[in-house]
């Protein structure tokens, strides 16, 4: 694709060819003081660049007013836009598919990168048997797609709805979670007793591991090598699920729905998952096949991966992940429950929390960060001689429940969207039965009749050094 720019303002048209008429939309100027680039270095844009390539995020030049805000998010937000050499970057523009300028944009020039479409093909062939799973902080912010309360919560609407999409099994990603917590908190006391790789760093989110690979390569081996929740629910799915329902993995299309852009880009790398539709996307699609929010018929999730704790519904909100490793690694270390199962010190809506607690006679330094600008701010008082045991980072600031697939809620403010669908998170949390990963049964069954042990490679990953694309 070519680039035009214009003389007066910096306006950059990208497509084919210039229109002959084309008129700048921000300075009014005619085509004729246009003049193409080459995309030998990058300009400086008002915008942030995404390539046609980019799996998670779609822009629509046309359509930009260049206003900004999506340049600044990148930057003030995420800590993406400006950290590098543009004359360095040649091919690439940077990108971490977090997906918040999307949330940003007024012309809905940025958007998901859409998938519903070739999702909906496959289900009308009738070939493969479809499998949904549905993440923990998704159930607490759809019914705002359809005139809904931020934090109103409708898992049994959300499962009813994937039915009438087509699915032929609905599970619960609460119950990856729960895996995710058992492997990490393996990892963590193993890494506690030797002190190698401290402090662990949370690897759930991939929006941040993906800042990790491109900026701090050295940071890599303090990555917890678990996979996410999605990524283990798949490989379940695929590898000891289709055993019980005498299918082959082949037979499956594995599907995602999730707050989140990134897991359009992490799927990449595996074949646990083949689809991801974030929030909006599913709204998109529901709203294209004039399904009825409001009759749809509730229904709940199926067996065998149907239960989650907790624990696992905390993943949503930024600080969950370590609430609910904290819950699971006490008892890993001390066989004992813990009384008080709720941290709330480290529960973190404003981007960055620090927090000393006493686990089981060992004083532990944690740090909760959401917003990958605070990830900076961490990496600096690490550099400055702070020392952390565990890390956790969400890209999203709030984390998931704020993610840059979940709806845009133009009642209120990002500050109140993010408060009341983390509120409703606790609450679930409360009121669930099981609030332990450990003592989810699920999660006991499928260890003792599949996996056996902790460690399986199949739950499991590794990282890689992506900082050559800096130039
Ligand atoms: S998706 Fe995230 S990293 Fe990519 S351009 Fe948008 S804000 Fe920046
Ligand atoms: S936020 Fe949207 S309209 Fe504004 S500059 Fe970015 S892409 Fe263009
Ligand atoms: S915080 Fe959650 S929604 Fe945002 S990029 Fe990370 S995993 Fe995705």
């Amino acid at each position: 694709m070519a680039k035009f720019v214009c003389a007066v303002c910096g306006y950059v048209y990208e497509g084919e060819k210039l229109p002959e008429d084309f008129v700048c939309p921000i300075c009014g100027i005619g085509a004729e003081f246009f003049k193409e680039v080459k995309n030998t270095a990058r300009e400086e844009t008002v915008y942030v660049e995404i390539d046609d390539d980019n799996v998670a995020i779609s822009r629509a030049p046309s359509k930009c007013v260049a206003c900004g805000n999506c340049k600044s998010v990148c930057r003030f937000k995420q800590g993406v836009y400006g950290y590098y050499d543009l004359q360095k970057i040649k091919c690439k523009s940077i990108c971490i598919d977090c997906g918040q300028c999307t949330l940003n944009c007024p012309k809905k020039a940025l958007d998901i990168k859409k998938d519903y479409k070739k999702l909906q093909e496959i289900i009308n062939s009738r070939k493969k048997t479809i499998v949904f799973q549905t993440s923990p902080s998704v159930r607490v912010s759809l019914a705002e797609e359809f005139g809904g309360e931020a934090g109103e919560i409708c898992t049994e609407q959300l499962v009813g709805l994937l039915r009438e999409l087509g699915a032929d099994y609905v599970f619960d990603t609460t119950f990856g979670a729960d895996m995710t917590v058992m492997e990490e908190a393996h990892e963590f006391l193993d890494r506690l007793k030797t002190g190698k790789n401290l402090p662990i760093m949370t690897s759930c989110c991939p929006a941040w591991v993906k800042f990790v690979e491109i900026f701090y390569p050295d940071k890599i081996n303090h990555l917890s090598s678990t996979k996410s929740p999605i990524s283990i629910q798949g490989s379940l799915i695929k590898n000891y699920f289709t055993k019980i329902i005498n299918k082959n993995p082949q037979d499956i299309v594995s599907v995602a729905i999730t707050p989140c852009t990134a897991k359009k880009d992490e799927i990449k790398k595996f074949d646990d998952v083949d689809f991801v539709i974030p929030v909006r996307e599913l709204a998109e699609w529901v709203k294209s096949k004039n399904i009825d929010y409001f009759k749809i018929k509730k229904s709940s999730y199926d067996n065998f991966m149907s239960t989650g704790s907790g624990a696992g519904i905390i993943f949503g909100s930024s600080g969950g992940v370590t609430e609910a490793l904290l819950r699971t690694a006490y008892f890993l270390k001390t066989g004992k429950d813990l009384q008080n199962v709720e941290f709330k010190i480290v529960r973190n809506l404003d981007g960055f929390v620090e927090a000393e607690i006493d686990f089981a006679g060992r004083k532990l330094s944690i740090v909760s960060v959401s917003g990958t600008i605070n990830a900076r701010k961490m990496f600096d008082e690490m550099k400055k001689g702070k020392k952390y045991d565990i890390v956790e980072v969400m890209a999203c600031l709030g984390g998931c429940m704020a993610g840059g697939g979940q709806p845009i809620n133009v009642k209120l403010s990002h500050e109140q969207v993010r408060q009341k669908r983390s509120d409703a998170l606790y609450e679930l949390d409360k009121n669930s039965q099981v609030r332990f990963s450990y003592k989810n049964p699920n999660v006991n069954f499928v260890y003792k009749h599949f996996l056996k042990n902790f460690g399986s490679p199949l739950l499991h990953t590794k990282y890689q050094d992506k900082s050559d694309i800096l130039g």
